[in-house]
């Protein structure tokens, strides 16, 4: 089933077409990482499905356009970690993660029973429980970034969107916020779509890559197809080493375009 579809979507900021006539189905329960240099388009594609920034074509989750959808119907469906996202400073970390049960909770309504255990269990899994009562205010910033990953699981949607998740994170850290998206998708048939820099780390964690440059998709496939150094070079200018693993991974390595 496909779960994310977008045809034709394009988005245009005044006289900049960030994003281009984009094609693509995600399947019920693929990753797909987003790849590309700065400016590619992947950020305004995932704020395009959350109604954040205005698009042509049409985006569908199911057999569900999303155009003409309320703020909370969408909700329902697909969960945004944004990139920046606004840090309510004097919230309480589990009164933020809480937020993310919004569209769950009738609009008079108190949270239940059910939506404390989500959080809670959400907190757990993210080792988040000593910040529990925190402000948010008072922690770092990649205790930040774990604290809206929260949120976003808390919101049970069925599609998650990732738009650089773990920028801020060491790397425990990171490893342990998508080991946690991964466990998601293979246990609840989680849909997710990753904007990542970190190329080693995309194609480890999606199923199937596809790589933006100029708001065009320049490439799609697995790893091993779109982790290419001659690919890389052309659309990030970037001199690397693509080295294969025998366990299938492909890793990335940076090279000095200079001489010691
Ligand atoms: P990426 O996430 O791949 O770095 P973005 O989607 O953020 O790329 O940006 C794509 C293009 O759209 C860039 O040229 C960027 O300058 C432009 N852009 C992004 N957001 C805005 C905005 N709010 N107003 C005008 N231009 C924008």
């Amino acid at each position: 089933m496909s779960a994310l579809q977008f045809d034709s979507v394009s988005v245009r900021y005044g006289e900049t077409i960030a994003l281009s006539a984009f094609t693509e189905t995600v399947s019920s329960g693929e990753w797909l990482g987003l790849i590309g240099p700065n400016g590619a388009g992947k950020s305004t594609l995932l704020r395009a499905v959350v109604g954040l920034c205005t698009s042509t074509g049409t985006i569908s989750i199911g057999s569900q356009t999303l155009a003409g959808r309320t703020d909370r119907e969408r909700a329902a469906l697909v969960a945004l970690v944004p990139q920046a996202p606004v840090i309510p400073v004097d919230m309480t970390t589990r009164d933020y993660v809480l937020l993310g049960r919004s569209p769950h909770i009738g609009y008079f309504a108190n949270e239940s029973a059910h939506d404390r255990d989500v959080v809670d269990g959400v907190l757990a899994r993210l080792d988040l429980e000593p910040f529990a009562s925190r402000h948010l205010g008072e922690l770092s910033g990649g205790e930040q970034q774990r604290i809206v990953i929260a949120r976003a699981l808390a919101q049970e949607a069925p599609v998650l969107l990732l738009d650089e998740p773990t920028s801020a994170l060491d790397i425990g850290h990171q490893q342990q916020a998508l080991e946690l998206v991964e466990r998601l998708r293979s246990e609840q048939g989680l849909t997710v779509v990753s904007a990542m820099h970190d190329l080693t780390l995309a194609g480890l964690y999606a199923d199937r890559l596809v790589m933006l440059d100029g708001g065009e998709a320049v490439a799609s496939g697995s790893a091993t197809e779109v982790l290419r150094a001659d690919l890389l070079e052309e659309h990030y200018r970037v001199h690397v080493t693509v080295r294969h693993e025998p366990d299938g991974v492909v890793v990335v390595i940076p090279r000095r375009r200079s001489s010691r």
